[in-house]
């Protein structure tokens, strides 16, 4: 396998729960306020050693969004997506933004975070959902 040159953090960071490659500075985070399919999602400004999928068009909650999937640049699991666009003029302030998908990273405390499982969430036809407020 050929050697990455990672990125390390230092404090308070979220990691890949699969390899412990650093992602992204707790002191980064512009939201926590967001949802995913399986539980919390975050908004970092910044995240670091991922690697960014195809651009596609996502109709989330808050409106129709561009944004790639960003995934692990070590062990190439899919860990949330960046926002390219947003139509919404009040959205605009997500694009260059990064999602972290909450139950895909370990916390700063090497923590992983379960979301209660929920009866009905394996038949919910959402794609990507967002905002939550
Ligand atoms: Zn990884």
């Amino acid at each position: 396998m050929a050697r990455l040159s990672l990125v390390s953090l230092e404090g308070n960071f979220y990691s890949c729960k699969h390899c412990q490659t650093h992602f992204a500075l707790a002191d980064d985070i512009i939201s926590k306020s967001f949802q995913c399919r399986h539980g919390k999602a975050y908004l970092f400004d910044k995240v670091v050693n991922v690697t960014l999928g195809e651009k596609e068009e996502r109709n989330l909650i808050t409106g129709v969004h561009t944004v790639v999937d960003i995934f692990c640049v070590a062990c190439g699991s899919i860990v949330g997506w960046k926002y390219e666009s947003a139509c919404e003029k009040a959205q605009q302030y997500k694009e260059g933004k990064f999602i972290l998908e909450r139950f895909k990273v370990l916390g700063p405390d090497g923590s992983l975070y379960m979301e209660p499982q929920e009866p009905n969430a394996a038949g919910c036809d959402v794609d990507d959902v967002d905002l939550i407020i």
